[in-house]
């Protein structure tokens, strides 16, 4: 039987070469920010919500800070401030909350949990899709002894398309 220090290390060449599989897919996750304080303005029929809860690219993030700046009062302004979330195990995988980008994430046991129930619910297709190569790679990377993780992470390696296999 393979100890557990060589499964994790096999599951970690399994995570690299979904990761790498995802970048050549043009999957290219972002750092995630929020913004400091919460205000909740609505202004020319249009809601401006945030808090730190809320999750999104820089871009976004930024343009949102400074629709809204416009509409607060000066003391309030200092309190707002755009600034990058710690990488922190998620329950889910993120998503700017305006665009929709792909943002940065780890998974922790809840994550990992309603990550398999989608897998074992939605089966990967013939052909691996990048997006998916990168979700199994999260997965692996936060549970790499878990039997079923590994289980969709060798079925997700054997379904990358043949060109973008090395041997
Ligand atoms: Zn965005």
């Amino acid at each position: 039987m393979a100890d557990i220090a060589e499964k994790i290390m096999h599951a970690r060449d399994m995570e690299m070469t979904l990761d790498s599989f995802a970048r050549s897919g043009g999957i290219a996750p972002v750092r995630a920010y929020y913004i400091s304080g919460e205000f909740h303005i609505v202004a020319d029929g249009e809601t401006l919500y945030s808090d730190e809860g809320h999750e999104y690219c820089l871009q976004c993030a930024e343009g949102l800070l400074r629709t809204a700046l416009v509409h607060l009062s000066g003391d309030k302004r200092d309190e707002h401030r755009v600034s990058s979330t710690e990488l922190h195990h998620e329950d889910t995988c993120k998503h700017c909350l305006i665009c929709g980008a792909l943002l940065d994430y780890a998974l922790n046991d809840i994550g990992v949990a309603s990550e398999l129930d989608h897998y074992l619910m939605h089966p990967l297709s013939r052909d691996l899709r990048p997006g998916d190569a990168f979700h199994i790679a999260r997965m692996l990377e936060a549970a790499p002894a878990d039997r079923t993780v590994l289980r969709i992470a060798r079925q997700a390696l054997r379904q990358i398309p043949r060109v973008h296999r090395r041997n």
